[in-house]
């Protein structure tokens, strides 16, 4: 079985060094071409996580990032298109909800490859965020979805998808969290610092829908602010190019530091004392590392952490989020909401079975 996986976007370097891991167990009965977009292109938002996390060599990298959503699409699909006629890929398989997702869909679809797409279902109702386009068209023109949740799974039945195209398995970023808990690593300057374990808050913001909004933005300051906790901010380089334009100023309480790598960002994960995010993949490791998330966003995907009490959408009111990270409730993080660490192997081996009932 020969898959051509399309990855190009830090969340996504993660979920496919877990699968990619899974693949290279079935020795030569396998073959991954790996395709990274350029969509991060930075040092610390790209090759350190295929450093840190044992992410094979990419087989090719079209250095397609920097643009619109519209360029970088199009560019990508001309490219993926051109790679996928000269590699002949069984499957072509695309993570969460990018650029680099939807042009690996739509290149493949027109060429009638089949899709896997991994963390298929997920949906936040908000049709503004490019990504809710992404995963809602990737889903539709998938062959085999690999849902994290039932919830998900309910999602695409809604929308008419047939219930023999998706398979909930669990996510695979649990399976990493995991997979790279005892090489987690304290940041060298963390010490520096002078703060103490459990007693800071770890805040990351990256979503357009904030950093394209000097007013949410002003306001989630204002909020952090407020908290009056020592909060440690790995900055995303969006993030940074538009507080740099609209001149913000950073409340002192908050240490701004350059992006992380996988291992130092869990080492904060799972010593903070609670999460402020408004990234996908965060809120779901502030569950796997027992940590309360507040979520600087009006809606969620991962509404299940909502339900549990564990999460808290608090949008970019000052007052809510400082309410919310001053809380101090007993919560409880038990149920395996997210599967068993397992959800890599049972993906490929799905596509493994249905590739030979294909052949
Ligand atoms: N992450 C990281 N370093 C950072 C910030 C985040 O390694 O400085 C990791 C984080 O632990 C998670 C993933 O990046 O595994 C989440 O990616 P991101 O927030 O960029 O995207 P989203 O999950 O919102 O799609």
């Amino acid at each position: 079985m020969k898959v051509l996986t399309v990855i190009g976007a830090r969340p996504q370097f993660i979920k496919a060094a877990v699968v990619s891991r899974a693949f290279a167990e079935h020795g030569s009965s396998i073959t991954e071409v790996l395709v990274h977009t350029g969509q991060h292109y930075d040092a610390n938002m790209s090759d350190i996580f295929f450093e840190e996390l044992e992410i094979p060599r990419p087989d090719y990298n079209l250095a397609i990032g920097g643009g619109t959503h519209g360029q970088n699409t199009g560019r990508m699909i001309e490219k993926l298109e051109e790679l996928m006629i000269q590699e002949k890929p069984d499957w072509v398989l695309v993570y969460g909800d990018t650029d680099s997702t939807l042009a690996g869909a739509l290149a493949a679809v027109k060429l009638h490859i089949p899709i896997a797409h991994v963390e298929a279902g997920l949906r936040s109702f908000n049709r503004k965020m490019p990504e809710e386009i992404n995963r809602v068209m990737t889903d539709h023109i998938s062959t085999m979805l690999f849902a994290p949740t039932g919830v998900a799974l309910k999602h695409l039945e809604k929308e008419g998808v047939g219930s023999e195209k998706i398979h909930v398995v669990g996510d695979v970023m649990c399976d990493a969290t995991h997979y790279y808990k005892s090489r987690a690593q304290k940041p060298a300057w963390f010490d520096g610092l002078g703060l103490q374990t459990n007693q800071f808050a770890l805040c990351t913001i990256h979503r357009a829908e904030n950093t394209d909004s000097p007013t949410r933005m002003k306001d989630i300051f204002k909020g952090l602010q407020l908290a009056e906790l020592p909060i440690i901010l790995p900055l995303h380089p969006r993030t940074r190019s538009k507080l740099k334009q609209s001149m913000l100023a950073i409340p002192g309480n908050v240490h701004v530091v350059d992006p992380l790598g996988y291992l130092e960002m869990n080492w904060l994960e799972a010593n903070c004392k609670l999460i402020c995010t408004d990234s996908g993949g965060v809120q779901k490791e502030a569950y796997f590392h027992g940590k309360a998330c507040v979520t600087l966003r009006d809606e969620t995907e991962w509404v299940e952490l909502v339900d549990r009490g564990v999460n808290v959408i608090v949008g970019a009111s000052p007052e809510l989020i400082a309410g919310a990270m001053k809380l101090n409730q007993k919560l409880n993080f038990d149920d395996p909401l997210y599967g068993d660490g397992r959800s890599a192997a049972k993906i490929v081996d799905l596509l493994l079975n249905r590739s030979s009932v294909n052949s």
